[in-house]
């Protein structure tokens, strides 16, 4: 597998509807168990260093070209940096110093800036936590939506220095369907969940949230132990920066 590429395996990237971005849809029956996507990862930093400049731009500079179209054909959300003003200072100085072959024209150089500085932002909205306490960024993995019942689970391992990530049908998945993975824990409260979920900005309205949200208890037990029936048992992982127990409250 090329560094940088992966396998989509009976599923296909497409609009998922007006307003609703991209999503990842099954073009086939996928019996339970089935890899949707294998893919190595596009770019990672150290997770305390996620809002380095200056660890960015090694990061960013080492990305091939393709990657880094890759990159910068991802969602993008501004507010995941921790302060745009003072990141463009601090690729302003990074660049001055350090780059060789810096536009001279001044608008163009704040261009190139601003170019790096929304870069930064891409990467933030859509790394991942690896094992080993890096954010990583898996191009295909970053299109699938969110739900509190997902249909798939999510694992990264490493191999020979390099990320691997595997999302695998929990369930039977019907042609058709919309692939989910959770971006967060579903066994948190609602209150919680959807605390979490304002990270990246939408409301879920899955089985689970909407059960719970109407108030109907009996419908929101049944989703719930069918989740941790599925659940149960199974290595996999939720994290990303932004639903990490411990980054809540630094
Ligand atoms: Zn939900």
């Amino acid at each position: 597998m090329p560094p940088h590429l992966g396998s989509i395996t009976g599923a296909e990237i497409r609009a998922a509807g007006e307003g609703l971005g991209k999503g990842v849809f099954a073009i086939d029956d996928l019996p339970k168990g089935t890899i949707i996507i294998r893919e190595s990862s596009n770019m990672k930093i150290k997770l305390d260093a996620l809002n380095n400049s200056w660890e960015f731009c090694k990061a960013y500079h080492a990305l091939s070209e393709k990657q880094a179209w890759q990159l910068n054909n991802l969602h993008c959300d501004s507010s995941k940096l921790a302060d745009r003003l003072l990141l463009i200072a601090e690729y302003e100085r990074w660049c001055l110093d350090r780059t060789p072959g810096v536009p001279e024209d001044r608008r163009e150089f704040m261009t190139w800036v601003r170019h790096l500085v929304k870069a930064h932002a891409i990467y933030l909205t859509n790394c991942a936590i690896t094992p080993d306490e890096h954010a990583a960024v898996f191009n295909k993995f970053c299109r699938i939506n969110h739900s509190c019942v997902p249909n798939t689970h999510w694992f990264i391992t490493e191999k020979r220095g390099k990320y691997i990530l595997e999302v695998k049908a929990n369930r039977d998945i019907s042609f058709g369907e919309q692939i989910f993975v959770s971006y967060i824990s579903p066994m948190e409260k609602l209150p919680e969940r959807r605390r979490a979920l304002d990270n990246w900005g939408f409301t879920c309205n899955c089985a689970l949230c909407h059960a719970q949200a109407s108030g109907d208890r009996r419908l929101a037990d049944v989703v719930w132990h069918y989740q941790k029936s599925i659940d149960n048992g199974t290595d996999f992982r939720y994290y990303t920066p932004w639903n990490r127990p411990y980054s809540q409250g630094e």
